[in-house]
């Protein structure tokens, strides 16, 4: 899979592609990171990549030229989106993670700055995506956070696709608590199932710590979440 980051930073990236899980993925090219600066399309003499919005106001817009100019000097791969990181765009989510991960071959991402991009740079995007509702200096962090999630769910990425199954989110419930050794710090234990070596014992003490931790902590999952017969008792009871 490939990514393209249009970013007027692109020096922002070079540590977090380096380092962890992410790292390691690139490294083995399980997928594949480009940068391209925008800057380097500017065709005036100060290379000027902003400009006063029209109709005044503070701030500065991302002029059109050099993002377009950009973006159509990258390749076009088949199963390809370009995603404007922006803070008035759908939620990120892991089932579009997910959905990108097994369905997409490339992603542009465009990073905006300043008081934002000019709005005809929509004409080339496909998606508008936020990471959440707070405002941010520039789209890099955003496309880190995106490129580190999809990264994730490729095959080769995370070692144990079991670890992948229990993650928040998949089957649309948090994860369970996660104990290691030593069985008490501090006074505090680990809860007793953990070290009973019972399976279906444990197994069922996870599944209630999820439907637990989603009901107090996100009670608007649950309503589409993958719930199973046995947990009914759960269901009723928190609902
Ligand atoms: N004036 C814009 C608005 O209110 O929608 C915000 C501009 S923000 C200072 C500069 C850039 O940071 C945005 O163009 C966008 O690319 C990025 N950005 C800021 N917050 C973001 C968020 N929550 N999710 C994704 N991108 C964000």
């Amino acid at each position: 899979m490939r990514f393209d980051i249009v970013t007027l930073f692109p020096e922002f990236f070079s540590g977090p592609l380096q380092v962890g899980l992410l790292g390691k993925a690139l490294d083995r090219q399980i997928a594949e990171v480009h940068r391209t600066n925008p800057r380097d399309f500017t065709t005036d003499k100060h290379r000027r990549v902003d400009d006063e919005p029209y109709g005044g106001g503070v701030g500065m817009v991302m002029k059109p030229e050099p993002l377009f100019a950009a973006v159509e000097s990258l390749p076009v791969l088949p199963r390809r989106e370009v995603v404007f990181l922006s803070p008035q765009g759908e939620p990120m989510t892991q089932s579009l993670f997910k959905q990108w991960a097994t369905e997409t071959d490339q992603l542009v991402l465009i990073c905006g700055r300043y008081e934002g991009i000019d709005e005809r740079v929509m004409h080339l995007v496909t998606r508008e995506v936020s990471l959440g509702d707070f405002v941010l200096t520039g789209g890099e962090i955003p496309a880190l956070a995106l490129i580190d999630g999809v990264v994730r769910l490729l095959p080769g990425t995370v070692g144990k696709t079991a670890s992948l199954e229990a993650d928040s989110f998949e089957g649309g419930l948090l994860d369970y608590p996660h104990y290691t050794r030593p069985p008490v710090f501090r006074d505090y234990a680990v809860p007793e199932v953990l070290l009973s070596g019972n399976h279906a014992k444990i197994a069922q003490w996870r599944r209630e710590q999820q439907l637990r931790r989603t009901r107090e902590r996100r009670p608007d999952l649950l309503s589409d979440a993958n719930l199973e017969e046995t947990d009914g008792y759960e269901r009723s009871r928190h609902s």
